[in-house]
């Protein structure tokens, strides 16, 4: 289990993902709490099989950031969602999207071992799922 802090003015995104590649993490969750400059949320429409992408060009708070770290296309991938709240107290979320530019943010990772999950194409739903 780590506890740390992700870099000020970076994408979110890019950051973790790099971590979870450079320390050679494949199944591990991830949780924490901070801000944004700002942020780019998806929200999967099931009609159209598609992500449509929401973005909030202001400071906002992460109120709540939680993921989780799997394989996808042979290396590690983050599927986070994350509510955010604005100078009102209202709360917005959605799917974690790459635009998302870190202000401060206390990461807080568990690292599991054992069998790989992998993501792949699910029919049904037309999104990378896990899969046996
Ligand atoms: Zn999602």
């Amino acid at each position: 289990m780590f506890f740390g802090k992700l870099s000020h003015g970076k994408d979110f995104l890019v950051v973790m993902t790099a971590i979870f590649i450079n320390e050679n993490i494949s199944l591990g969750r991830v949780e924490g709490i901070g801000a944004v400059q700002r942020a780019r949320v998806g929200y999967y429409n099931h009609a159209e099989r598609e992500y449509q992408y929401i973005e909030f060009n202001k400071p906002l708070e992460i109120t709540k950031l939680f993921g989780n770290v799997s394989i996808k296309d042979n290396k590690p991938f983050v599927h986070a969602h994350v509510t955010l709240s604005d100078d009102k107290g209202n709360v917005f979320g959605g799917h974690l999207a790459p635009g998302t530019v870190i202000f401060a943010f206390e990461i807080i990772l568990n690292v599991f071992e054992g069998p790989e999950l992998i993501r792949s194409y699910d029919d049904l739903t037309g999104l990378p799922l896990w899969h046996d």
